[in-house]
């Protein structure tokens, strides 16, 4: 296996973390359960935003962004079509989002995107709503609708009601540190797992830390459910390869996001699988219930 270069993870990690620190101071219907002919669905659009479809249940995860850092955008008219809500952007149950990086989170979209999807609920980090408070668009009415996750270190649950059910959507998200080091510490990065419809579970670590020791502290939390289909960062990846990083997720598949524009050669030759392309899928397999 492709031994990760120690130098390759340093000008990634030193890329974004210089970058992102730029923008510090700116500072019901039938429930249809996926199906073997219609399996839950992970859908790459750039960089970390990902839609995860399960049966009549959508979420988003890091869709709307504007800067690029050195990282593919979303394309226009995939940003348009899920501004727009026209297919397959269409019945759109939450959006996620991970820190409040340029690259992963744009206040004033977020802000028009939930004013224009009026049944959407937005779940990130405390620092999301506060930018969302102070960008161009804030409505208060969106208070009923954002859960805010507190800057605290131990795992917060929330169940979400979707399409007439419940609890279509669980989530468990925990604080995993920003890679970088502690220049990056005040970044509120959430790690979310995501089960939907009891079906499939994803989880989306924003720009996690490789450094092993704060997933050891949260070993309970990782061991409490097994994830169908982990999105860590490339890096994490890269460091740790695909065996170490689905065991240390409890995570039965693993693909890298936050692919830079130029891409490292160590990906193909690393053998693990990589999201680098928009519009790739993956399919997500159901739960096996025994
Ligand atoms: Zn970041
Ligand atoms: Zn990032």
């Amino acid at each position: 296996m492709m031994k990760f270069p120690g130098s390759a993870l340093r000008l990634a990690t030193a890329l974004c973390a210089s970058t992102c620190a730029l923008t510090l101071s700116a500072a019901p219907a039938a429930l249809a359960h996926p199906s073997e002919d219609d399996p839950a669905t992970a859908h790459f659009l750039a960089n970390e935003a990902i839609m995860v479809s399960a049966g009549e249940t959508r979420i988003l995860f890091d869709p709307l962004f504007s800067v690029s850092y050195g990282y593919p955008l979303v394309a226009p008219e995939v940003r348009a079509a899920i501004m727009a809500g026209t297919p397959p952007y269409d019945g759109v149950d939450a959006v996620f989002v991970s820190h409040v990086h340029g690259d992963h989170f744009d206040a004033e979209a977020v802000n028009a995107y939930l004013a224009a999807h009026p049944d959407v609920i937005l779940v990130g980090p405390w620092q999301a709503r506060l930018d969302m408070q102070a960008a161009a668009g804030w409505d208060a009415a969106f208070e009923a609708r954002i859960h805010a996750l507190p800057f605290i270190a131990s795992p917060q649950d929330l169940v979400l009601a979707a399409d007439g059910v419940a609890d279509a959507i669980r989530v468990e998200t925990v604080h995993i540190p920003h890679a970088g080091g502690p220049g990056r510490a005040g970044i509120q990065n959430m790690a979310h797992r995501v089960t939907l419809n009891g079906a499939a579970t994803v989880m989306h670590l924003g720009d996690a830390t490789p450094e092993p020791a704060i997933y050891d502290t949260h070993s309970d939390h990782f061991a409490a459910r097994t994830t169908q289909h982990a999105f860590p960062p490339y890096w994490v990846l890269g460091e740790w390869g695909g065996e170490t990083t689905r065991a240390r997720l409890n995570a039965q598949a693993v693909t890298g996001i936050h692919i830079p524009i130029n891409q490292p050669d160590w990906l193909d030759a690393s053998g693990e699988d990589f999201f680098t392309e928009a519009g790739e899928t993956r399919p997500i397999p159901a739960h096996s219930h025994d």
